[in-house]
């Protein structure tokens, strides 16, 4: 039986612009060998496609349809699970508004509605449009206005999609904002609890698995997030092989109360290649 395997990027594959080591080629060789690897990041800025060269330089091929972000997963459930909705305002990066396209939804830009806004004397909702739904992810280009478009859509009944919720965004110069700060700025001016797609929700690894035909109930998850990865997994019903190679450390999996805690645990590429090899040998013996 082919396993599986939903891998979270960041913290995982690499950190920041470093491979973290092996794992990779780990990845590759279970492809090789028939697995299933599907790439999953709360990200939400990217096009699934600049994933592409970047795990192909480090080691690990893939197609673009095996690398699901937030932004895809949000675009993949509009289109499969939301038919009613056809017109979205993004309030985001512009790989987002390129996966929403992508599945055929009418994209509006909150710059756009922000400037029909200041030069036209508009409400938000008029100047975007009328759209049937907000989606928010990271925006880098964040303004009053173009939040105020995106509130005024909410208001007047534009269902409100959050990518992810993560607060905080890792970057060299530290933490910053993240979508999920965002979203929170949104619900808070407009009293609306966003529905949300990104990890720890199941959306993501769901489009993840039923990208590949498979259910996210055989997925094992290998990530690096107590809050994200492996609070997924348990949502979703999967395992979970956590990688001490990013955000958490060895204390924090000790302190977990025992149904909680991950199927196993792995320090480096060498550990997560034995799992992975006794998973598919059909042995649940975690580490
Ligand atoms: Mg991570």
């Amino acid at each position: 039986m082919s396993l599986l395997l939903l891998v979270d990027l960041d913290g995982v594959v690499y950190r920041g612009a470093d491979p973290v080591p092996g794992v990779a080629e780990v990845l590759a060789d279970r492809a090789s060998r028939g697995d299933d690897v599907v790439y999953v990041t709360n990200n939400s800025m990217h096009y699934r496609t600049d994933y592409v060269a970047r795990l192909w330089a480090m080691g690990a091929p893939v197609s673009a349809e095996r690398v699901v972000s937030s932004a895809r997963a949000t675009a993949l459930h509009i289109a499969n699970h939301e038919p009613s909705i056809r017109r979205v305002l993004v309030v985001g990066g512009g790989g987002l508004e390129r996966e929403l396209r992508d599945v055929g939804l009418d994209v509006v830009t909150s710059a756009h509605a922000a400037t029909r806004m200041h030069q036209e004397g508009i409400d938000g909702y008029t100047a975007a449009g009328s759209p049937d739904a907000v989606v928010t992810g990271l925006d880098p280009a964040l303004t009053y206005l173009r939040l105020a478009a995106a509130n005024d859509c909410v208001r007047a009944g534009a269902r409100f999609i959050a990518t992810n919720r993560d607060p905080v965004y890792p970057t060299e110069r530290g933490l910053r904002p993240g979508a999920g700060s965002i979203a929170a700025a949104l619900e808070a001016s407009s009293g609306v609890t966003p529905l949300s797609i990104g990890k720890p929700e199941a959306y993501l690894f769901e489009s993840a698995a039923e990208a590949v035909g498979r259910s996210p109930a055989e997925a094992i998850v290998i990530g690096d997030g107590i809050g994200t990865d492996l609070a997924g997994a348990k949502t979703i019903g999967s395992r979970c092989v956590l990688m001490l190679t990013g955000i958490t450390g060895p204390g924090e999996v000790d302190a977990l109360p025992p149904e909680r805690h991950p199927e196993a645990v792995a320090a480096d590429a060498a550990e997560l290649a034995a799992i992975l090899e006794r998973f598919a040998a059909g042995s649940d013996a975690a580490s």
